[in-house]
């Protein structure tokens, strides 16, 4: 980044949605872009990038496929670049390593010259005609700004204080080398990243946990739906709907729809299953894990080195205590106000649903009308259930590529889907 060059498109944060963005837009030298991550090198999740977590949706939903099959960051292309097309194939994985994906996400980011990592964005302004990005390196200019920045560790209020070597959210897990053997490990959640945390500390290189218990407030340890109904949530057409009801109605149906994006992998509920009976069973004949579903976390006490949960039991509104020396909260994930964009706080809308977020992906501001903030990843309560997901990425970031061009330089219109939703039914007859 040199001296104030202009960009038509500046992305802020280069996680996946916003390489998708960079690569859909590396045909088109025309539409100048820069993208800044503040990370030294690209790696997804790098706390939770544990050996066998898998990728929870195809791999055909890469960066680029489900717009451009023919381009050259796809999934399949980078098998074949780096000349391991058959041996995949031959592997027959049901599920991706989500090691793989971090492979190819970063074979795709080496590629691709105007993303630059280790470049973090500070301060995002607006001169009256056009955005200034402020980095460690100087200042660019920017016609339109991605923001891209993911979302921030959901940590509940009784954790807070406690936070440090001992309790930690799931995105630290693999952050440093842990010892587990025969200290007391709380997991609290119930959703894909506890059972990863659970699954993997049953069989610890360091040794299994003296004692293990996985708390959660949901009715049990429930598998992701992923059935061909519930996966007609994540097309393009149900977003488009999803978008013109209430508010009441979004966060009724979002709350609906929770396993169909909070749910464990069937095979890993399974896996967990039978590891419990062989060990608890077959070999040691003793609790390997105290599964709590129904458990609500209330308080956190420390006392000397033991840290004291405070359990409310949902079916008996029973209180109960568990003492833990190690506690993994994984609690989730939200979206906060990015702090690059304090500058222009008072221009933006916001409210406790986030930004207001137009179909193209761009936000409502008081700025100039040319331009423009869109969003990646910040729009679960307007966008539902697909937002965070990966099945729309590619098409997000080509309705974001579309928008910024002025014209449709990738078709994405006219999906085909199973459901008929009420508000594709009237454009249809509007058509
Ligand atoms: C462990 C885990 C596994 C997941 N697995 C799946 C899955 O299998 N299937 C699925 O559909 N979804 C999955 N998801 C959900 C989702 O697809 C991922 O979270 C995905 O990484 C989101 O991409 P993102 O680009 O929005 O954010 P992130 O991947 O979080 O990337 C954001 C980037 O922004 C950068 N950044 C932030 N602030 C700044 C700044 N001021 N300046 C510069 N850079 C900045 C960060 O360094 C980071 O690199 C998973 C989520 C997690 C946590």
């Amino acid at each position: 980044v040199s001296g104030r060059e202009l960009y038509d498109v500046a992305g802020i944060g280069a996680g996946p949605f916003n390489l998708s963005l960079a690569a859909l837009l590396h045909p088109y030298p025309s539409i100048r872009s820069a993208f800044f991550d503040r990370a030294p090198e690209f790696r997804w999740h790098a706390g939770m990038l544990l050996r066998d977590a898998t990728v929870q949706v195809s791999f055909l939903k890469d960066l680029v496929t489900p717009v451009d099959p023919t381009s050259r960051f796809s999934f399949l292309n980078y098998l074949r670049c780096e000349k391991r097309f058959y041996r995949f194939l031959t592997a027959g994985f049901d599920f991706v390593p989500r090691l793989e994906f971090d492979h190819y996400y970063r074979w795709v980011a080496a590629r691709l010259p105007s993303v630059h990592f280790g470049l973090g964005v500070r301060e995002v302004s607006c001169d009256g005609s056009q955005f200034i990005i402020t980095t460690a390196r100087g200042e660019c200019a920017a016609r339109n700004v991605v923001l891209g920045t993911g979302l921030a560790p959901a940590v509940p209020t009784c954790a807070l204080p406690h936070l440090g070597a001992h309790v930690f959210h799931s995105s630290r897990y693999l952050a440093r080398p842990h010892r587990f053997a025969g200290l007391r490990v709380a997991v609290v959640g119930g959703g894909q990243s506890g059972a990863e945390i659970v699954r993997d500390l049953l069989d610890h290189p360091s040794g299994r946990p003296a004692e293990l218990s996985w708390i959660s407030h949901s009715l049990s340890f429930l598998p992701l739906d992923d059935s061909p109904f519930a996966n007609e949530w994540f097309l393009p057409a149900y977003a488009g709907h999803f978008a013109t009801l209430s508010d009441t109605r979004r966060r009724a149906l979002l709350r609906e729809q929770h396993l169909a994006s909070n749910g464990i992998s069937l095979h890993l509920l399974q896996e967990i299953y039978r590891r419990l009976y062989t060990l608890e069973v077959l070999e040691d004949g003793r609790r390997a894990c105290a599964l709590l579903p129904l458990n609500r976390l209330e308080t956190i006490t420390r006392s000397g080195e033991t840290f004291e949960l405070g359990l409310v039991d949902a079916d008996r509104n029973e209180r109960r205590c568990v003492a833990a020396d190690v506690v993994i909260l994984c609690t989730g994930f939200r979206y906060t106000f990015p702090e690059c964009l304090i500058p222009l706080r008072f221009d933006i809308a916001w409210s406790e649903d986030g930004f207001q977020v137009r179909d193209d992906y761009s936000i409502v501001w008081n700025g100039p009308e040319a331009c423009r903030i869109f969003v990646q990843n910040a729009a679960h309560v307007a966008r539902g259930i697909a937002d965070p997901n990966l099945s729309l990425m590619a098409w997000r970031s080509a309705r974001i590529l579309n928008a910024i061009a002025g014209r449709s330089v990738y078709d994405i219109d006219g999906e085909d889907a199973a459901i008929t939703w009420p508000a594709e039914q009237a454009l249809e007859e509007q058509r």
